[in-house]
């Protein structure tokens, strides 16, 4: 058994993943990967608690998701990946939890009161929903995670996962380690209209999508409001455009130039915008390419997550074993 320590984290397969999913979240996993036994989930249950009225697109979404990992590196040789629902242990856990889980822990939790509001063309006054936490603290600790690496948003959620641990370990002994915040040392990457990089927002650069695609909406994303014509100066701090430069762009100098252009009016944005682009193509043309390449035979997709899932689930029943003792159960 690797005796490494234990990372879990997952993603909901909702859709095709953009470029902030990938500086926000896979290129860390890339890097851990090498270090850590890490178990990546598509998380199929918690897509169900959402768009549960509509699941038509959830299982295509598993093999996009899977293909846009393994068109940026993440690795089946190196780490476990696989679907939630395949471990149906996440599922067992998850009512393990619910047990002890407070109602009001739940009724707090900052991110359910913004996604009620902001989710307004979806009914999510369920049962499952209120959950959502109690699940996610399930997929992690059925691994029994040294630590999860996540984006700043979801700390809230790693917190209630820490104080169900407690809760749990109080009642029954010892059983679950409390996972460490592991936070991805990356900034917010911004979307064409300046927000957050966001599907919901439309405003993404998908890993998918062809380089004359990704020009055709660089060319008409926003830059700093104050550069409305060519002559006038601009701040590069206040424009979205250079936060993807400082992504992309690892030339120091050309860097430098660029900001001294923008505030001197010497650089235009279209000029800047295609400068950012000869970036973007030399990193994400060749990830582009290999996802169409690894798109093209299912079979072999499926075989990864069938590798991943038995990976999983060998560390999942052993988990299991540990909650059902605990839980003095006949089993
Ligand atoms: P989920 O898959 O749970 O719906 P999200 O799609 O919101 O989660 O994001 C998955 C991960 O990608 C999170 O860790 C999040 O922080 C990161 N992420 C998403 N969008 C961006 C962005 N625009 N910039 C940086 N990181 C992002």
């Amino acid at each position: 058994m690797d005796e490494r320590k234990r990372i879990f984290s997952a993603m909901r397969p909702t859709g095709k993943l953009h470029y902030g999913h990938m500086a926000g979240a896979l290129f860390n996993w890339v890097k851990l990967q090498n270090e850590y036994n890490c178990f990546w989930g598509i998380a199929d249950w918690h897509a169900m608690m959402s768009d549960y009225a509509d699941t038509s697109r959830i299982k295509d979404n598993c093999y996009e998701i899977l293909l846009d990992w393994l068109a940026v590196g993440v690795d089946p040789e190196k780490s476990a990946i696989f679907v939630q629902s395949h471990v149906k242990q996440h599922a067992e856990i998850h009512l393990a939890l619910s047990m002890i889980t407070p109602l009001g822990w739940l009724q707090r939790c900052p991110t359910y009161k913004e996604q009620i509001l902001n989710l307004q063309n979806k009914d999510l006054s369920t049962y499952a929903f209120l959950g959502y936490p109690t699940l996610m603290a399930g997929d992690i600790l059925l691994y029994r995670s040294w630590a999860v690496p996540v984006g700043e948003d979801q700390s809230a959620h790693l917190e209630l996962t820490r104080e169900i641990v407690r809760r749990f370990n109080g009642f029954y002994g010892e059983v679950f380690p409390e996972p460490e915040t592991l936070l991805t040392p990356a900034a917010k990457m911004p979307g064409l209209d300046g927000r957050k990089m966001s599907k919901s927002y439309g405003n993404s650069l998908d890993i998918a999508e062809d380089m004359d695609t990704v020009w055709n909406k660089l060319r008409t994303m926003v830059t700093d409001p104050a550069r409305e014509r060519r002559t006038d100066k601009g701040t590069p701090e206040k424009c979205p455009v250079w936060d993807i430069h400082k992504f992309f762009n690892k030339n120091a100098e050309e860097m430098a130039e660029l900001h001294e252009g923008c505030l001197t009016a010497g650089c235009g944005c279209v000029d800047c915008k295609k400068k950012l682009m000869a970036h973007v193509a030399e990193m994400m043309d060749p990830i582009q390419k290999r996802r169409a390449e690894l798109a093209k035979n299912r079979d072999d997709l499926t075989q990864i997550l069938e590798e991943g899932a038995k990976r999983a689930r060998v560390v999942a029943e052993a988990t299991m074993e540990k909650v059902y003792t605990a839980m003095k159960m006949l089993h």
